[in-house]
């Protein structure tokens, strides 16, 4: 039997080209292609409502690895679909898999997909969405996904290299507790100065969440050697725990995600995770659960 209330499986802790990552050899993707319980995929959680009904955040490429690891933690056999789909942006490890709805997959139809009005509009440009029946979100409006699931959700724009369209942070309310699921944004100084706070514990204590998933793409930004890190910009985890010091009493537990194949804390003996993990911080592991 599954568990009561309003559940969150977190199924994928990787940056969008997922650990391994294609073409690559580096120490961390090597280790991931000979041990299996080193892979991470991409971003991703899907959320149990108190009606049994399942809904995912993000549809990228490791679908069906992510179904089954889902079923797994929610002790059934199966999840042969979820009943709705939310997406944060358009970037390309966040709607990779979009496409397996359609019918040389899973052959869905009128699936609810809710995003943002623009990122509907280049999805649609696409041709991505034809198994969907699409759903604009308004910003900082929460809704529930579905009439009897007991839970909602509420999108938050935050500032992301947004050539395209534009980037939302998701909060899961449940019935007794919140969830923010924060995978990309630029930087601190402009998502907090976008929402007027001084200090990132400031705001999460304004938005009152218990749990906070956030863009833990790169240690520092001297990782990315072949690449100018100014145009993947995140902020750092290293810039990060040194602007929140030590987990208080009253914090919510801050879980980094969204890490890219190059970041040392993807190995879980690394002095970097220990450095996270002094100060009361976690990495967040592909299968962890929360009841909201
Ligand atoms: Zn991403
Ligand atoms: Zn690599």
């Amino acid at each position: 039997m599954s568990r009561e209330g309003v559940e969150v499986v977190i199924l994928g802790t990787a940056q969008d080209g997922g650990i391994p990552q294609a073409g690559c050899s580096c120490k961390n993707c090597t280790a991931a292609h000979e041990n299996y319980k080193l892979k991470r995929n991409p971003v991703c959680c899907g959320i149990k409502g108190v009606d049994g009904s399942f809904h995912l955040i993000e549809a990228g490429r490791n679908l069906s690895e992510q179904l089954k690891l889902w079923s797994e933690k929610m002790n059934l056999e199966n999840i042969e679909k979820p009943e709705t789909v939310s997406i944060t942006h358009v970037h390309l490890g966040h709607v990779d898999g979009l496409g397996q709805f359609g019918k040389e997959v899973m052959n869905s139809k009128d699936l609810p997909l809710f995003a943002s009005k623009k990122t509907i509009e280049v999805l649609e440009n696409r041709n991505v969405v034809s198994a969907f029946r699409c759903n604009v979100v308004k910003s900082g409006r929460a809704f529930s996904p579905s009439y009897t699931c007991g839970f909602e959700l509420e999108f938050i724009k935050v500032p992301h290299r947004d050539e395209e369209a534009d980037t939302h942070a998701i909060l899961i309310h449940g019935p007794n507790k919140t969830l923010l699921f924060l995978p990309d944004h630029d930087s601190w100084e402009e998502t907090l100065s976008e929402y007027k706070k001084e200090t990132i514990r400031q705001w999460f204590t304004d938005m009152q969440i218990n749990y906070a998933l956030i863009d833990g793409t790169f240690w520092d930004s001297q990782e990315l050697i072949d690449r100018d890190m100014l145009k993947v910009p995140h902020p750092p985890i290293s810039k990060t725990i040194e602007m929140l010091g030590k987990k208080n009493i009253n914090d919510p537990e801050i879980l980094f995600f969204h890490l890219n194949h190059t970041n040392p804390v993807t190995d879980i003996y690394s002095k970097e995770c220990q450095i996270v993990e002094v100060l009361e911080w976690q990495i967040a592991k592909d299968g962890q659960v929360f009841t909201l």
